[in-house]
């Protein structure tokens, strides 16, 4: 009944073990503030809930091309980013047209095109995390795929790929995605190509990594000829009632609470860094996003095991390409960052003595 195609996949794991502190989703570490959740209340009793959604969601796009600095044409919104991964590998190029990205990277990115049935060309970093252009341009070159996926910077990596190399690869595909989920801890963008016609790149945001990852709202930001052509396999009512009215309260009244939270992560980012830099045969790599990897001497199925106990949640991405021994972590707020790091402390020390 089912396809081979299908067959063949694994439904998505996330990491669901109860934890006093949780690092492993990427997720922005505050709540929404009392006051601002009463006016979502508010707006929320207003809708009515026997009626669709806007379709289009022109108020939700309007203000968001505002604070993006595009044009509400330039935007189409997605039930969470992921959906718009799909809608692209569903309408640019041809079934049998390949799919490439670097890996390691996000996987919804192979998941998507597996279902699909389209040949995905992975290319692997080099052992410094960076793209290896001689790899990628040999793909580019036999392959002829249709569409390149870059996470811009690199889930679960967290650096942004050079852009001189970006402009040059993307130079030999017809369309380049940057993924921009965790752009507003990076400040780095293709968002200006995205608008450009005569440019081939579209971008993705998202607002699940600025505080509001349970209302599932992605963007796609790409000139006005190829949000038409989106518009088309777009399901019409993927963006609920709700998700608009909250995302649009939350963009307005409680833009000062997102930009400090987003402030915050930024800098317990630089400062976690280098407290975990301190530790005695750690390793750490260099991020732009609000996450990073490290390394420690010992088995990271172990340390990420013996952190749970302990009741801190992180992400194990070990089995990953080139990243033997590595796990991630997203920033918390202060006072979770300081429990992560003296628990970490008495797991490495425990191992020291064991090992
Ligand atoms: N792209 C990247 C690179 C991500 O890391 C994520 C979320 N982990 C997404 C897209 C999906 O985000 P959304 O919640 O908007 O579907």
């Amino acid at each position: 009944m089912f396809s081979k195609r299908i067959k063949n996949l694994k439904a998505y794991k996330t990491e669901t073990s109860p934890a006093k502190i949780k690092l492993s989703s990427n997720e922005l570490p505050y709540d929404l503030p009392e006051g601002l959740k009463k006016r979502i209340q508010e707006e929320i009793a207003k809708i009515p809930f026997n009626r669709y959604p806007d379709p289009y969601a022109n108020e939700l796009r309007q203000i968001l091309a505002e604070l993006w600095g595009v044009k509400p044409e330039n935007i189409v919104l997605g039930n969470g980013s992921d959906e718009m991964i799909l809608n692209l590998a569903l309408a640019v190029g041809e079934p049998y047209e390949g799919i490439t990205y670097p890996i390691p990277t996000f996987p919804m990115y192979r998941v998507v095109a597996d279902s699909l049935g389209r040949p995905t060309y992975e290319v692997p970093l080099k052992p410094n995390l960076e793209l290896d252009e001689e790899r990628f341009n040999r793909v580019l070159e036999n392959y002829n795929p249709a569409l390149m996926f870059i996470s811009y910077p690199n889930n679960p990596t967290g650096n942004l790929f050079d852009r001189k190399t970006l402009d040059r690869l993307r130079k030999k595909v017809p369309l380049m995605v940057s993924d921009e989920a965790y752009f507003d801890f990076s400040g780095e963008t293709y968002i200006n190509e995205a608008i450009n016609p005569s440019e081939n790149v579209v971008v993705l945001r998202t607002l699940s990594k600025i505080g509001l990852a349970s209302l599932r709202v992605g963007a796609l930001i790409a000139d006005e000829a190829f949000i038409k052509e989106m518009f088309k396999v777009k399901m019409p009512f993927n963006v609920t009632y709700p998700s608009q009215v909250i995302a649009k309260v939350v963009l307005t009244e409680g833009l000062d609470f997102i930009r400090w939270a987003i402030g915050q992560v930024i800098s317990e980012r630089e400062r976690l860094m280098n407290e975990l830099q301190k530790m005695e045969g750690v390793k750490v790599f260099p991020s732009k996003a609000n996450f990073f990897l490290f390394k420690t001497p010992y088995d990271a199925d172990l340390v990420h095991q013996r952190l749970l106990e302990k009741g801190v949640l992180i992400r194990n991405v070990s089995y990953l390409p080139n990243l033997k021994g590595c796990l991630r972590v997203n920033i918390g707020k202060p006072e979770e960052n300081d429990i992560f790091l003296e628990k970490l402390y008495e797991v490495l020390k425990e191992l020291e003595k064991e090992l």
